[in-house]
């Protein structure tokens, strides 16, 4: 549960403070039209975490007035969802489906009120009767009805005398309004389709903005949580409550911004569509961001949860990337599951001096992780590692085995290799390797140094597994359409080798790989003879590292985020920061939100400020220099401090140096950690603001290249720049550039 406090729960806490409710009732009201996903579980974690947190309750409603799209496998999908993500809904399953009855009387009463209509325009005409966000709508001649035929129409539209189209049910608002959700919004449409609860009875179903509200009133509601998108409908949902005078304990609507992730879709059209053109296996396929895809790949209900609240609740919506849900999952399971051994690439080892077997015992886990426990690890003379473990030829750097480096096989002992076998082809095939008798893990006397431990599995006993490596749905950081499909996001390894410990009694569990990442024993796929294991993720953000090498390490990272519009979520914190650096304190936004969101960048940017009262000149620094370099490090291993960047500053505002200088100083800085006013004496880089010295400099400058003055007096003034630049090429970047600019404005114009 959240340790923050977001804004919804400040507004749940003021109505239980000012006793406008007495306790707190949420809801989560999906639509049984596909399987939830991630977005859906930050909707779940929001209305059943702060029901709990504030002792009320929370039910789940099927929001099922769509008799066309809705199915009953749907319904069991979010059952399953919310109770997996470990919460429980109040009493059953709730339906809008069944308070049909009740939404239709009051229906009927709004007619009854002259507060709705029976238009019997065309879909075509209601669009263009609208009108348009700069200009209003026109009534239909139908809205003059009396109540007697309305409530006669509405009638027969409900006994099913009527077809599709013909007419519909609207309130009777403001067709001038300038929020247009407020234009006679339908309330109800025909609709001749079997319903998967209702059945055939109705032939008329409710829109989402006349059903939702009421459903909430009905429920008792206090708190109706939504996205974003319905921020107009919220006028919508007053003026039905309020007209029917369900004013006393009613519900009030609150939106927050939708959770969108990169690399992936959350659309219900999108993911239906991904399912039916089978370029996924189903619903729960590991790779799409469904709930029940996450669990099959072997997410963590706890990581999911972790996941929704570490990205906060917040009223803009943005994209938060996959990264951060992926270091949840490996976070949640570094210190809950074994480590254990599986070899994906195997290449046979035999060890010429070893005769027999044994059987080590093996940790599960390492020294730092406060869980025990440990497994036997058959040894014996023929072994297979990892194929990329061993190299003929070894790149700078390579700490695995090669023709004169020894490894260390994990838990055993350390080899040595004498000899490489070849096919035909020149393809290795086996290598053949001494062991070393005395350096056994654990009790090793060898004094044989190696640079690292390496996974292995004992050819005799183990066995065959599947493994399932995923990649990316995605190739597009923000896909658009199926097109945008990863061909290479499902790789399936069908010979991999594992040790024979983690041949499972149990369904449900994980394990780390070493070396490889986290695994999961698929919950679908998995039998006895033929297991299959699915990568969940892998040590560490291989993604993000593959991305550093292709971006060049002074591009400030920071930035490019923001300008490809590629971000997280605020949380509330951040927030209000970036509220105060965009208000009080007047920087841009780019700048504000750069350092807003970077714990790192806002404690040394206020830091600073306390050293220098130039909150603009110090977030640019802050946000552009120093971002760069807080990217690949920590601030304790920064040799510079907010102290000195503030000097810095003020060495810019007051002249001292020029804006450019600052950045070779700062270069310095990072380097050496002196102080700017050290370095900028050492080196003279003191900015010139003396004419008496320019003044020779730009004479200079135009005696050696009187064409140039002589078109710039002809009246090509864009030669200006040249003249300014050469004069302080000349001065090594030195002199003060308003200065410079003055003067040689004042020469050329002789
Ligand atoms: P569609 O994709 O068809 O627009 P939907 O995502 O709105 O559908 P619903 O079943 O209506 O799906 O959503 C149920 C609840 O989950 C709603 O309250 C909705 O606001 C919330 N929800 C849906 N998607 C997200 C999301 N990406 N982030 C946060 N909440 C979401
Ligand atoms: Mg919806």
């Amino acid at each position: 549960m959240s340790e923050h406090k977001d804004f919804l729960r400040t507004i749940v806490e003021e109505d239980l403070a000012s006793g406008k409710y007495e306790e707190v009732v949420t809801r989560f009201p999906p639509e049984p039209n596909g399987f939830p996903h991630i977005g859906h579980a930050k909707s779940i974690c929001i209305n059943f975490g702060i029901a709990k947190a504030y002792g009320g309750h929370c039910n789940l409603r099927m929001d099922d007035t769509n008799p066309t799209t809705e199915d009953t496998k749907y319904v069991e999908a979010l059952k399953d969802a919310v109770e997996w993500l470990g919460f429980k809904w109040e009493d059953g399953v709730r339906y809008t489906s069944d308070y049909f009855p009740k939404l239709y009387d009051y229906a009927v009463e709004l007619i009854k009120m002259g507060e709705a209509y029976v238009d019997s325009l065309s879909e075509e005409e209601i669009r263009e009767y609208r009108g348009t966000v700069t200009q209003a709508g026109r009534r239909s001649k139908y809205a003059q009805r009396s109540v007697e035929e309305n409530l006669a129409l509405f009638e027969q539209m409900k006994n099913g005398e009527c077809k599709e189209g013909e007419h519909v049910l609207r309130a009777k608002i403001d067709m001038g309004a300038a929020n247009m959700k407020l234009r006679d919004p339908l309330l109800y449409r025909i609709r001749h389709a079997h319903h998967y609860r209702a059945g055939d009875v109705w032939h008329v179903y409710p829109m989402y903005d006349f059903a939702h509200c009421l459903s909430d009133y009905i429920e008792g509601i206090t708190h109706s949580i939504c996205t974003l998108e319905f921020e107009n409908n919220r006028a919508i949902y007053d003026w039905v409550l309020d007209t029917l005078g369900l004013t006393a304990h009613r519900p009030y609507q609150h939106e927050f911004a939708r959770l969108g992730i990169n690399y992936t879709v959350m659309s219900k059209r999108l993911l239906l569509e991904l399912v039916k053109s089978g370029k996924v296996s189903g619903w729960d396929d590991p790779r799409l961001p469904t709930i029940a895809g996450y669990r099959r790949r072997g997410y963590t209900p706890e990581s999911i949860i972790h996941f929704c609240d570490s990205i906060g609740v917040a009223k803009a919506n943005s994209t938060v990337d996959v990264a951060q849900l992926e270091f949840a999952i490996r976070d949640d399971l570094n210190t809950k599951v074994p480590r254990v051994m599986c070899v994906l690439d195997p290449l046979k080892v035999t060890l010429i001096n070893y005769e027999g077997s044994e059987v080590l015992d093996a940790s599960y886990y390492p020294e730092d992780v406060p869980k025990e426990g440990s497994r036997a690890l058959p040894f014996s003379k023929e072994l297979y590692i990892e194929r990329e473990d061993f190299s003929l030829n070894p790149p700078k750097d390579y700490n695995r085995l090669t023709l004169e480096q020894p490894v260390r096989l994990r838990h055993a002992y350390i080899i040595t290799c004498k000899e490489v076998v070849k096919d035909a082809e020149g393809n290795i095939v086996e290598i053949k390797a001494e062991y070393h008798a005395d350096s056994k893990s654990g009790v090793d006397t060898s004094g044989i140094k190696v640079k690292s431990a390496i996974q292995w599995v004992d050819a005799a006993t183990a066995k065959i597994v599947e493994v399932r490596l995923y990649d990316r749905l995605f190739q597009d950081e923000a896909p658009q359409s199926l097109e945008d499909v990863n061909p290479d996001s499902l790789h399936i390894i069908k010979n991999a080798l594992i040790e024979p410990a983690v041949i499972l009694d149990r369904p449900d569990e994980r394990f780390q790989f070493e070396r490889q990442g986290y695994f999961y024993a698929d919950p679908v796929d998995y039998t006895d003879q033929n297991p299959v294991f699915n990568k969940i993720v892998g040590l560490k953000d291989s993604w993000s590292k593959k991305k550093k090498i292709d971006t060049p390490i002074l591009k400030p990272q920071v930035k490019n985020e923001q300008i490809e519009g590629e971000v997280s979520a605020m949380s509330v914190a951040e927030q209000a920061l970036f509220d105060r650096y965009t208000g009080e304190l007047q920087l841009n936004p780019e700048v504000a939100n750069t350092l807003a969101r970077d714990a790192k960048l806002s404690s040394f940017y206020e830091t600073a400020l306390g050293e220098c009262d130039s909150p603009i000149g110090l977030a640019n620094i802050i946000a552009n220099e120093v971002a760069r370099e807080l990217k690949e490090k920590e601030v304790r291993e920064l040799k510079f401090t907010p102290m000195q960047i503030a000097q810095l500053v003020k060495m810019i505002e007051d002249e001292t140096i020029s804006t450019k200088i600052a950045k070779q100083v700062f270069e310095e800085m990072v380097l050496c950690g002196e102080d700017p006013t050290h370095i900028v004496e050492a080196k003279g880089l003191v900015q010139i603001s003396d004419p008496a010295f320019i003044l020779p400099i730009i004479d200079e400058v135009m005696a050696k290249n009187p064409d140039n003055v002589e078109k710039y007096r002809a009246g090509n003034t864009k030669l200006f720049g040249f003249f300014v630049g050469q004069v302080l090429k000349a001065t090594e970047g030195k002199a003060n550039p308003q200065v410079v600019n003055a003067l040689i404005e004042e020469k050329l114009k002789h």
